[in-house]
């Protein structure tokens, strides 16, 4: 929602936005977002997935990994390879299609936090012509877009602050004793602090999308901050709690109902969505500050 709609905004033709956008305001569309293959991760502009014009329409094939969401969302925002002799950046193309398109399969990929995600496989998979969003073959600057509009959504400090307030309210109610403690303190401190700082990233990021602009070295920033805070306030929040920390909500009697054994394991993945922490510290230093590449 956050990524799709608002490239599709500003690429696409008046009849895609007419067709698309009151859809996914509406909640009829979602995506799923075709970018990883399994040779193509970080260096995304790598990816071999083919989209052939055959006449009227497209034809598709390849394979994707990680199509998080593959399994529910109505529809894909695929990124595709439409010129392989170009320089990689200069051959992609972006699309939307009906995931029930046939020639499509789902395949799901278990991973840590109890998280579903998918590998796709695309075989002969034909779309109509105007599924393209965008000019042929510049789709690398529209993917790189969306991703910095998927960023600033990871990068949104809710499950943060959630954390923490539930955290504070459980010492308050059921471990009173830890409020002598100066560990705890200062975890609950330093919490908070952490909590304050992603609200003004997110804030500005925020203001930035409400202006018409796509925040980069920004988005950047909002998601490290984010998602590094995450899982060393996960982890704090675990030594406070000792032993009874990692039980989970199946146990019935598990401190915070289970939600910070679900929140540790679930934050990792943080650092990996929308492209890694270590790229994003590069594209701050890179696009950022100007620093040569
Ligand atoms: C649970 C989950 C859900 C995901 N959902 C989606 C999705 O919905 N759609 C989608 O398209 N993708 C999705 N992804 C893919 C995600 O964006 C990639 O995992 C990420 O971009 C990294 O690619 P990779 O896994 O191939 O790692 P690699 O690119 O192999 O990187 C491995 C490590 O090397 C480091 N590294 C690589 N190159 C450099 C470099 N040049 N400089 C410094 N460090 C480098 C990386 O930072 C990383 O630590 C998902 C991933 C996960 C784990």
């Amino acid at each position: 929602f956050i990524s799709v709609g608002p490239m599709i905004m500003r690429n696409g033709t008046e009849e895609q936005k007419q067709e698309i956008l009151p859809k996914v305001l509406r909640g009829e569309m979602n995506f799923a977002l075709g970018y990883t293959e399994p040779n193509a991760g970080t260096d995304l502009a790598s990816m071999q997935t083919r989209a052939t014009r055959d006449g009227d329409e497209w034809v598709i094939n390849g394979q994707k990994i990680y199509t998080s969401s593959a399994h529910l969302a109505t529809h894909v925002w695929l990124a595709a390879r439409t010129e392989p002799e170009a320089p990689k950046h200069r051959g992609i193309s972006t699309f939307v299609l009906p995931l029930n398109t046939p020639g499509i399969t789902v395949r799901p990929l278990w991973v840590m936090g109890e998280g579903r995600t998918n590998e796709t496989f695309w075989e002969d998979v034909r779309i109509p012509a105007d599924s393209l969003i965008g000019e042929e073959n510049r789709g690398w600057y529209i993917v790189s877009g969306a991703l910095d509009l998927e960023r600033v959504a990871i990068g949104t400090y809710r499950p943060l602050e959630k954390t923490v307030s539930d955290m504070v309210a459980h010492i308050k109610a059921e471990r009173p004793e830890l409020a002598d403690d100066a560990f705890a303190r200062n975890a609950v401190a330093d919490a908070l602090m952490r909590v304050e700082v992603a609200r003004a990233l997110a804030t500005n990021n925020a203001a930035m999308v409400h202006s018409g602009l796509i925040p980069t070295m920004e988005a950047s920033m909002g998601k490290i901050w984010t998602t590094d805070s995450r899982e060393r306030v996960n982890d704090a929040f675990m030594d406070l709690l000792g032993r009874s920390g990692g039980m989970q909500a199946e146990n019935g009697d598990a401190p915070l109902d289970g939600a910070l054994d679900a929140a540790w394991r679930g934050a990792p993945v943080g650092r990996f969505g929308g492209g890694t922490n270590d790229i994003q510290r590069r594209i701050i230093a890179n696009r950022g500050l100007g620093l040569p590449r």
